[in-house]
């Protein structure tokens, strides 16, 4: 698709980029499969399939698995490489809350790897601090469509003999060295939810280049059955009910057709504002890592440091007001109520012993996050689909803000 056509479709009369983008693809994919009467795999649906081929060929792994979100993504994950109680797995605490909710799910106990302040990104260079002879797991996340110093994350995983689960939730088409996220680790998840830069309302996959894992996540992902028997019910392990219907694949093959166009949008804007943000006193946009050839740009992520100008409450309503919706991002995961109160609950000092859920507490500090929270702005992927004038007035606004 041409920049012009896709800007014409993206854009609303008030010139900003309305979200979702869709025409008569999208209407004639889901009346088309609405009238087929096959709305699910399991009642002869092809469509999910021929998804999961084009997804896996996109992100060049063997195998993709279409879930009905990307938290079921994940859980397929973390039951396919057998993750449990009494075992940690290390994970970033500056991600959306589904990243710790599933680990909670298995009563795995989760170990919070510090921020790295910079790129945002988890540190991994703090790793092998963060490391407890519990550990099973590694499940980094490409926060905001960025790599996580992945070199670094999959030496340690070998080194340390853990699995690695990519949590590229928030990263569709973004690379590392060249190659796709999520399809570097032992399996990687990615959502359609309406939010992000690949949208079906609700959605999720799984990639991974190993055949066991592959099954081993197909049969969860369907309440144990296997692939090959069919529509017969003989169950191979336990499982769920996690599959992705035909609506929301016959969406995804269509928004697909846009994705490579709408990601060029992206990336060409966020170069631009970065470069004129970046010249901004007290304004810092989020380092890239070397090895991260392809960003996604699910955010447009920036440091508000302290003495920018006015306190960034008050720098995000002076936005607001000139037309720019910008967000305060995460709050520390690690440090949410619920989470502290689970983990002194009756269920983690059951399988862990009061003595070992006492030191988590203890230890569960990553203090260069709870200053990056503070700090950070974030613009949603929307506004990078908007026109390269659009992103002069955002500078304009981010310049004008800090004085109130
Ligand atoms: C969106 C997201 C998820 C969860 O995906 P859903 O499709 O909303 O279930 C998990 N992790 C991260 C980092 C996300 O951004």
């Amino acid at each position: 698709m041409s920049r012009r056509a896709l800007m014409a479709s993206a854009m609303a009369p008030n010139e900003r980029p309305s979200w979702p983008v869709f025409g008569p693809l999208e209407e004639s994919s889901v009346l088309e499969a609405l009238r087929s009467g096959r709305w699910s795999r399991s009642s002869g649906g092809r469509k999910v399939l021929d998804f999961e081929e084009k997804y896996a060929a996109l992100t060049g792994a063997k195998y993709c698995l279409a879930t009905m979100n990307g938290t079921s993504a994940l859980i397929a994950a973390l039951n396919s490489i057998d993750v449990g109680p009494g075992d940690a797995v290390l994970l970033p605490p500056y991600t959306f809350v589904a990243t710790l909710n599933v680990l909670l799910m298995q009563h795995a106990l989760p170990i919070f790897v510090d921020s790295d302040i910079e790129t945002f990104q988890m540190d991994a260079t703090k790793l092998d601090t963060a490391y407890t002879q519990e550990c099973i797991a590694v499940m980094p996340v490409h926060l905001g469509g960025a790599a996580v110093d992945l070199d670094a994350v999959m030496n340690f995983a070998r080194r340390r003999n853990l699995k690695l689960v990519e949590d590229a939730c928030q990263a569709h088409l973004g690379e590392w060295k060249g190659r796709k996220v999520g399809s570097l680790g032992d399996c990687g998840c990615f959502s359609f939810q309406a939010s992000k830069n690949l949208n079906c309302g609700e959605g999720g996959a799984l990639i991974t280049n190993d055949e066991e894992l592959a099954n081993r996540a197909y049969a969860f992902h369907t309440n144990g059955r296997p692939k090959e028997v069919g529509s017969g019910l003989a169950y191979s392990r336990n499982g769920a009910n996690l599959r992705m219907t035909e609506f929301q694949a016959v969406i995804l093959l269509a928004q697909m057709t846009r994705l490579e166009a709408q990601s060029r949008v992206r990336e060409e804007n966020a170069r631009y504002l970065a470069g004129m943000l970046a010249k901004i006193p007290g304004v810092q946009p989020a380092r890239l890592h070397e090895g991260c050839t392809r960003n996604a740009w699910h955010l447009f992520m920036f440091r508000y440091l302290e003495d920018a100008g006015v306190p960034r409450a008050q720098f995000l309503k002076a936005l607001g007001g000139k037309g720019v919706s910008a967000s305060s991002g995460y709050t520390p995961l690690n440090k949410e109520p619920f989470l502290l109160k689970m983990m002194e609950g009756r269920h983690y000092t059951r399988i862990y012993g009061q003595k070992r859920m006492k030191q988590w507490l203890e230890q569960n500090e990553c203090p260069v996050n709870e200053r990056l929270c503070r700090e950070a702005v974030w613009l949603p992927q929307t506004v990078m689909l908007g026109s390269r004038s659009e992103m002069e007035r955002i500078a304009e606004a981010v310049a004008q803000a800090r004085k109130g």
